[in-house]
């Protein structure tokens, strides 16, 4: 496997990588900025499950610190099967995210999985999410690109940094600015384990800031998989430099519809919060 190179800072990637006139890229989303002096905490279910649980836990995350919403109202669900139990929402649920945004002012961050539906999900979204599966998914990538509504690209569990870079070039090219990373895990032949689902790469972190101007979030919920975990891998992120997190918040983490093994409940996110905002002010950043 290549590792990056001057070639691909000068030719494959010219407009990810950092230079000396853009060292770094604050991404303003309403009145957050995400990659500024603030860690900035996106918190939410994984799935939207309906309006009112929705919008208790936006006023739960916000009263705790978080700056933005997220949840999935289109969902990468690894087999085809719904039931009434296991769902997704689909536009209705993306109602329920622009509500819960007028309800608290939190800006929405959510999943696009479909080329043909991203005009539809930029009308309720303030960040579009391109999930790990559809990393290089290039037809998706254009059409994020021309929206111009900043793109939260998560890594594939497969790709190098490079592979990485090359996709958010490609939404750069498009000519949309917004590009925002996020660390998920990867995985290798230890992985899939109860102790280690996906191997959280937090040496991409400060390799991003070394190479691209973008900010880097790290997503501690889908890597490890497991609520125990999720709390040490979220104060080390941040102890790494990360630019955010974002986390799977449930009222009852273990009635979520989808990932019910790692949401965190609102005690618990309160708690994490106070900790990663002890870390912060040590690494002189604040949340
Ligand atoms: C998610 O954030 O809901 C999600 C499905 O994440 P990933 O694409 O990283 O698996
Ligand atoms: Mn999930």
């Amino acid at each position: 496997m290549k590792d990056i190179s001057s070639n691909d800072l000068t030719n494959n990637f010219p407009l990810a990588a950092r230079s000396a006139e853009k060292e770094r890229s604050v991404v303003r989303i309403l009145g957050t900025e995400i990659g500024g002096d603030s860690v900035v905490v996106i918190a939410g279910p994984c799935a939207v499950e309906n309006r009112d649980q929705l919008l208790d836990i936006a006023e739960n995350v916000k009263s705790r610190g978080a700056l933005i919403i997220r949840g999935g109202a289109y969902k990468p669900l690894t087999f085809p099967y719904r039931s009434e139990s296991f769902f997704e929402l689909g536009e209705e649920g993306l109602r329920y995210l622009a509500d819960a945004r007028e309800k608290t002012g939190l800006p929405v961050v959510t999943e696009v999985m479909d080329p043909r539906l991203v005009d539809l999900v930029s009308e309720y979204a303030d960040i579009l999410q391109i999930g790990a599966r559809n990393m290089q998914n290039f037809p998706l990538l254009n059409e994020v690109a021309r929206v111009k509504k900043p793109v939260l690209l998560k890594r594939h569990f497969g790709c190098s940094l490079r592979d990485w870079l090359g996709a958010a070039e490609y939404i750069l090219h498009g000519g949309n600015p917004d590009v925002i990373l996020c660390e998920r895990g990867i995985a290798a032949p230890h992985t899939h384990q109860p102790t280690s689902r996906f191997i959280v790469d937090l040496q991409a972190v400060p390799a991003v800031h070394e190479f691209t101007h973008l900010p880097i979030i790290v997503d501690p919920s889908h890597s490890t998989f497991r609520r125990k975990y999720v709390a040490p891998i979220a104060r080390a992120s941040v102890a790494a430099g990360a630019d955010g997190i974002i986390l799977d918040v449930h009222p009852t983490p273990e009635k979520a519809a989808v990932d019910p093994l790692q949401a965190l409940n609102y005690e618990a996110f309160g708690e994490l919060m106070t900790e990663i905002q002890g870390i912060a002010g040590v690494i002189g950043r604040k949340i």
